[in-house]
């Protein structure tokens, strides 16, 4: 029978990597729930709405059709019918959407969203709160962490040749980004009491989704 599979954790700890290969493995559906957070930021930065003006946010949440279509390598977002996937990623973003995704309709919205892509099992989601608050009933629930100096690192491992950053710069704004969905009031970064911890700074990616995949699989 098909289950649903949790993966949560900190910025960069691997867990879309490590989603996206558990899914294949298992011929389920990856579902990455950042990607949607990255979308309503970078739309609210084109629409020079900012987090601050939680009135406006809530409007615009409300009326905007938001849609994730997994495809085989990437998920695509869309936006009110509009490919916003290849804007998501920049450090402008990454910059501000934890200011964006501690706003409660923006998260009711979204989790609304994730629970509905979930309902025939078969999906492996990442994400922040998905263990805790969107998919509590998931029948395998990890945490996967690794340390910042090391989360850092992968990071400028993808990025060096897409965005000139230092990777003293990278572990800082990794650390904020932590620091922010830990502190937030809704549904922060936290480990689901049943969730499996998964300390992955010496593992490597097929470790990581071994273990995984075999805890899925017992
Ligand atoms: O996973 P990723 O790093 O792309 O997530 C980007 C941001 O989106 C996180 O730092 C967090 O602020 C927000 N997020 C969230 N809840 C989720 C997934 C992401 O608040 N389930």
């Amino acid at each position: 029978d098909r289950i649903n599979v949790a993966i949560d954790g900190p910025a960069g700890a691997g867990k879309s990597t490590v989603a996206r290969l558990v899914a294949q493995k298992l011929s389920y559906i990856y579902v990455d729930t950042g990607a949607m957070y990255r979308a309503i930021t970078w739309y609210m930065i084109q629409e020079g709405i900012e987090p601050e003006d939680q009135h406006r946010v809530n409007e615009k949440v409300r009326d905007m059709v938001i849609e994730l279509i997994p495809e085989r390598d990437i998920q695509k977002v869309l936006i009110n019918g509009e490919d916003v996937t290849p804007h998501i990623r920049s450090l402008q973003v990454s910059g501000l959407v934890s200011q964006y995704a501690k706003i409660e309709d923006v998260r009711s919205r979204l989790s609304q969203l994730q629970r509905q892509m979930a309902l025939r099992k078969g999906v492996v989601m990442d994400g922040r709160d998905i263990g805790t608050t969107v998919l509590p009933d998931a029948e395998v629930k990890i945490f996967m962490t690794a340390s910042v100096e090391e989360r850092a690192l992968r990071r400028y491992k993808e990025l060096r040749d897409a965005e000139s950053v230092t990777l003293q710069q990278l572990e800082h704004d990794i650390a904020k980004r932590d620091r922010l969905d830990e502190g937030r009031e809704i549904s922060p970064l936290r480990r689901a009491e049943d969730a499996i911890l998964l300390d992955t700074t010496l593992m490597n990616i097929d470790q990581v989704v071994e273990a995984i995949v075999s805890h899925c699989r017992s």
